[in-house]
């Protein structure tokens, strides 16, 4: 059974690729827990979280789950760069936050770490967010990483 998110629809979630291929069943491509944790904080933080906006005509489409279309990954590949993103892996996502710079939504988060279902990484220094929870080897709530 597919978990959708109550605040985002795939469009924001999944590039164009995956979409018009797959539709509904990319539901599947994702790890839920990452479903949940980016819902949770949306409706926490009560605020617009822009992820992917090309059904809207923007600009953002490999913000969510990244396929092997998809420019980012086409170019590693053309390049012979091993590229293991969590975006391939269906738990990562890049967002910013209406009204909010992204050191002001790392700090939100680490204020309020009690909120999330599971451990998150969030990438430091970038001025968007990137948030995943792939494995990390420590018990922490939140783990900052370099690029
Ligand atoms: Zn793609
Ligand atoms: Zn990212």
């Amino acid at each position: 059974m597919f978990w959708p998110p109550e605040n985002f629809i795939l469009e924001e979630l999944v590039c164009k690729h995956v979409f018009d291929k797959w539709g509904y069943n990319s539901w599947s491509f994702f790890d839920d827990r990452a479903l949940r944790t980016i819902d949770i904080i949306r409706r926490r933080l009560n605020k617009r979280m822009i992820i992917n906006n090309w059904k809207w005509g923007g600009e953002f489409t490999q913000r969510g789950l990244r396929c092997n279309q998809c420019q980012l990954v086409k170019d590693k590949t053309e390049a012979g760069i091993v590229y293991c993103t969590p975006h391939v892996r269906g738990i990562a996502f890049d967002f910013d936050v209406e009204g909010m710079v992204a050191e002001e939504v790392r700090q939100w988060l680490i204020k309020h770490k009690e909120i999330l279902p599971v451990p998150i990484r969030l990438e430091a220094g970038v001025n968007w967010v990137h948030l995943d929870i792939a494995p990390v080897p420590t018990l922490e709530k939140i783990t900052l990483f370099n690029p």
